[in-house]
């Protein structure tokens, strides 16, 4: 299958969101309003669908695959949605890979940990930034990511500034994972957005540690909150250049309708892709990894769209 850009995609990065998750939201003290308001002056959606019990998340996903030629698509997913999606994996082999968000307070996460695994999850999501009192590098993360080493699962972190008002920053910085990288050398580590503006921070890790990858999902809008000029070119080049193109993963963030899969995030990074290869920086090989392969080769996925 070839995407509307005209290469092989898979996308490593987006969102499973169901009428649980949005009851559940809910239920934790967000409201539409403060949501809206933030969605509205900080990023490209005008208005949102919320999805009711009529709504069929798998379907639609699939036939936004099937109309831009995705192969498949990578999706966290919240444990109010995880039945949901298991069903879904099921209907539509091939098309979802699934990462469940793991909250290490939860005296269960370990045991959430097995049994995703068991049900053909390929890896967690944690949060840091919304946690509460924990860091990634404290003792009583380590049972989580000894579950995830012993089921070979990928461990995808949301570090950097984010959409969510209640965020504590203080655990927005990817240098948290460089202790754990180094006591789990078998583990992969992925840090969601080049870093969400800590880019710096995600550059400097690929010297100290061989196990930390960067997703480029989403918009990457952090980097107008940047000092200094950076573009998606510039993002790609640096992330290349002091990783290698295994280490950089193709994603969109894909989240809502009515945007759906986001089409505009795909063209603006492959076309920052072919310019470096226009410049020597990148060759197709390296575009291939990024757009597709990686994702494939770190989970072993094999899709069938
Ligand atoms: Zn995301």
């Amino acid at each position: 299958m070839l995407s509307r850009v005209g290469i092989k995609v898979v996308d490593a990065h987006s969102h499973y969101f169901t009428a649980d998750t949005m009851r559940s939201w809910l239920s934790r003290g967000r409201t539409l309003e403060s949501f809206s308001n933030r969605t509205k002056s900080r990023t490209d959606m005008t208005s949102i669908e919320l999805p009711d019990e009529n709504w069929d998340t798998a379907q639609r996903w699939v036939d936004e695959l099937d109309k831009y030629g995705v192969e498949a698509m990578g999706v966290m997913v919240g444990t109010e949605a995880y039945d949901e999606f298991l069903a879904t994996m099921k209907r539509f082999p091939g098309r979802f890979i699934g990462y469940t968000n793991i909250n290490p307070s939860d005296p269960d996460a370990a045991e959430k940990v097995r049994k995703a695994a068991k049900d053909g999850f390929k890896g967690i999501k944690l949060y840091p930034s919304s946690w509460r009192g924990v860091k990634v590098y404290d003792e009583a993360v380590y049972p989580v990511y000894e579950e995830c080493l012993r089921h070979d699962l990928l461990v995808f972190l949301h570090f950097g500034i984010t959409i969510g008002g209640q965020a504590d920053l203080r655990n927005g910085n990817p240098i948290d994972i460089q202790v754990p990288s180094r006591d789990f050398p078998g583990l992969r580590f992925i840090i969601a957005h080049f870093g969400a503006g800590w880019f710096r921070e995600v550059l400097l890790m690929q010297y100290q540690a061989d196990n930390v990858y960067m997703d480029s999902s989403g918009s990457n809008s952090w980097m107008r909150y940047m000092p200094y000029d950076l573009d998606l070119k510039q993002i790609f080049r640096k992330a290349v250049q002091a990783g290698g193109s295994h280490k950089v993963l193709f994603g969109t963030d894909s989240t809502f309708f009515p945007r759906g899969w986001r089409l505009n995030v795909l063209e603006a990074q492959y076309s920052a892709c072919r310019e470096l290869v226009a410049d020597g920086v990148l060759t197709d090989e390296d575009i291939h990894s990024i757009f597709y392969g990686n994702i494939l080769e770190l989970t072993g996925f094999k899709p069938s769209g």
